[in-house]
This record gives C-alpha cells, sequence and structure tokens, in this order.
C-alpha cells in the first residue's frame, strides 16, 4: 500500500473506466462498520418510502447508513434517482431522469419534521437537462421547511449547475440555506478521470459566488482521499478553498461502490487524516471534518453547531480587537 505521505513515487497513468474491473481491495479494519439493524433504522426507512424520497445514504452506498439511519439522520436526494453526469467515483445511476416531482419539497419538509431533525442535509443529482439545472427545486424544498419546521437548520449540497451556475447560486442563496456545500471532490489533476463533466476552478467559483451573495452563509467543500492524490496537491486545494472563504473542510476515504468505478489507489490511514486535519485548520478553515468515514453529511447536525460557535467566537473576539483600537 503506497502511503498519502509518499511523495517519491510519480503520478500514476490515468486509466479508462474499463481498465478498472478489478475486484475491490479488502478493506482495513478501521474501514469496517456495523450492519443495519436496529428499529430507528427500519423507521426511517419505512418513512423514505412512503415520502417516495431518495436519499444519497441508500444510492451511494455510504458505510455510515446503520449508524446515521439509527440517529433517524438521513440525506435526502431530490430531483431523482438518476443523474446526467457518470463520475468515476459515485454508485447513483446514469441516464435521462424523469419529470420533477412537484410534492417533493412538501415531502422533505415533512421528513424533517417527523424526524424532529434539528439539521437536515439536502442534495440532489446532477439535472443538466433542466434549464435552471434544479437550483428551483432547491429554492422550494428550502421554504418548504422553512414553512413546516422553521427551527431546523438546513444544509444544501448542490451538483456544480455547468453553464447556468450564476443565476442558480443567486436564487438559492436568496432563499437562506444555513450551510451551502458544494464539494470539490479531488485534486485538479484527477479531474478528467474522476469528474470528468466538471471542471475544478468552475466549482471553486461557484464556492467564492455564495459567499459574495451573502457573506453569513456558511460554505462547505469536500474532498474524498486514496484516489492517487498526492500530499502537497491536497494542500494546494486547501489553499485554494481558503481563498475562496470555504468554512468547513470534509476529507474522507474514497471507496469503490463496484468494480466498475475507480479503484482504491490508497487506503489513508486515521493518523494521516489527522495529519490533514490539522494542516487544514492551521489553514482557518473554522470547522474541519478529517477521517476514513467522513463523508459530507456525516456527523453534519454536531459540526454545524460546533463551526456556528466559532464563528461566534471568532466576531467577539474581532470587537473586542476593534474596541481596543478606538479605546
Ligand atoms: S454519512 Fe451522510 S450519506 Fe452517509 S448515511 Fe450518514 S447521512 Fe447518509
Amino acid at each position: 500500500m503506497r502511503s498519502m505521505t509518499d511523495l517519491s513515487s510519480a503520478p500514476r497513468a490515468q486509466q479508462s473506466l474499463s481498465d478498472r474491473t478489478e475486484p475491490a481491495r479488502r478493506k482495513p479494519d478501521w474501514i469496517r462498520v456495523k450492519a443495519p439493524v436496529s428499529k430507528a433504522y427500519h423507521e426511517t426507512r419505512t418513512l423514505m418510502r412512503e415520502l417516495n424520497l431518495n436519499t444519497v445514504c441508500e444510492e451511494a452506498a455510504c458505510p455510515n447508513i446503520g449508524e446515521c439511519w439509527t440517529k433517524k439522520h438521513a440525506t435526502v436526494m431530490i430531483l431523482g434517482d438518476v443523474c446526467t453526469r457518470a463520475c468515476a467515483f459515485c454508485n447513483v445511476k446514469t441516464g435521462m431522469p424523469r419529470k420533477v416531482d412537484p410534492l417533493e419539497p412538501e415531502h422533505v419538509a415533512v421528513a424533517a419534521a417527523r424526524l424532529g431533525l434539528e439539521h437536515i442535509v439536502v442534495t440532489s443529482v446532477d439535472r443538466d437537462d433542466l434549464p435552471d439545472g434544479g437550483a428551483g427545486q432547491f429554492v422550494k424544498v428550502i421554504e418548504a421547511i422553512r414553512r413546516e419546521t422553521p427551527n431546523t437548520t438546513i444544509e444544501i449540497l448542490t451538483p456544480d449547475f455547468r453553464g447556468k451556475m450564476r443565476p442558480a447560486v443567486e436564487a438559492i442563496c436568496a432563499a437562506g440555506p444555513d450551510v451551502y456545500n458544494h464539494n470539490l471532490e479531488t485534486v485538479p489533476r484527477l479531474y478528467p478521470t474522476i469528474r470528468p463533466g466538471a471542471r475544478y476552478y468552475a466549482s471553486l467559483r461557484l464556492l467564492e459566488e455564495v459567499k459574495r451573495h451573502n457573506p453569513l452563509i456558511f460554505t462547505k467543500s469536500g474532498m474524498m482521499l486514496g484516489l492517487g492524490e498526492e500530499r502537497l496537491e491536497i494542500h494546494q486545494v486547501m489553499d485554494d478553498m481558503r481563498s475562496a472563504e470555504v468554512d468547513f473542510l470534509t476529507l474522507g476515504q474514497y471507496l469503490q461502490p463496484t468494480p466498475r468505478h475507480a479503484k482504491v489507489e490508497d487506503f489513508v490511514t486515521p493518523q494521516v487524516f489527522d495529519a490533514f486535519g490539522s494542516v487544514a485548520r492551521a489553514k482557518g478553515f473554522l470547522q474541519v471534518a478529517a477521517s476514513p468515514l467522513t463523508r459530507s453529511s456525516y456527523h453534519a447536525g454536531k459540526d454545524f453547531a460546533e463551526m456556528r460557535a466559532a464563528r461566534e467566537a471568532l466576531f467577539a473576539k474581532q470587537s473586542r480587537a476593534a474596541g481596543h483600537q478606538h479605546a
């Protein structure tokens, strides 16, 4: 196994997807998770089926589903279960999506209320087929949740809205989510194979655009490690995110969903994740989650509360410093 900290090896040649049909490597002990068996897990599942909602937890075959659904934390995936892109890391189906469900916003809001969520994470498939990329449905979902359960804080994880980013971000920011997440996923060198439909700098611009519209919306972005990226490339992505004033960084281990997906190049140890976490904090992120099982929405509510407290503490410190200067 090559370590994430080994910088001596040359970057590997890029592979086509058809070269990647080898079986998944055995997972190290720190990746193994318990099978989902609890009563609360089944109740969460039943509610999602009743409301005709998709979840990224199931579609992405997330390893944390047993833990999260037992706590009734599910991440809803709006705009259907078929994506117009075909990223090499993602388990969601690709093809021509169905029509947008007009009842979906209300169903998401009802799910948030019935699960008793203090914080909800809503994501979507890419909808390059829609004139607004699906931004309007995000707006309706935010508005429905605010009506149904006004104390629930809202985190959205959006696609890049390729070719329609500015109006999409403007409309969503006007609806006022608490956290706007858009993942950079990997280092720019690996985009052509891992995220071929996206552009690294377009995703960075989206994050900048959110802050330009409303600096008080927390921004969040994440990367998967273990795809063949190098340590200094990860540091560079962190610097790029900080230049875009991203508040919250998530780093987690990439897991190969099927043998047809990009293979795992490294299983990064928990210690190396800790080291990246320390670097990220030193670079000024308000909040960092870095561990093998970290996912964008893992422990999102607890992390949001900590991030909000960190910002309040920072604002208080800045206003004390300003007071001293004027004294
Ligand atoms: S980490 Fe996120 S995607 Fe995975 S099960 Fe938990 S809420 Fe769902």
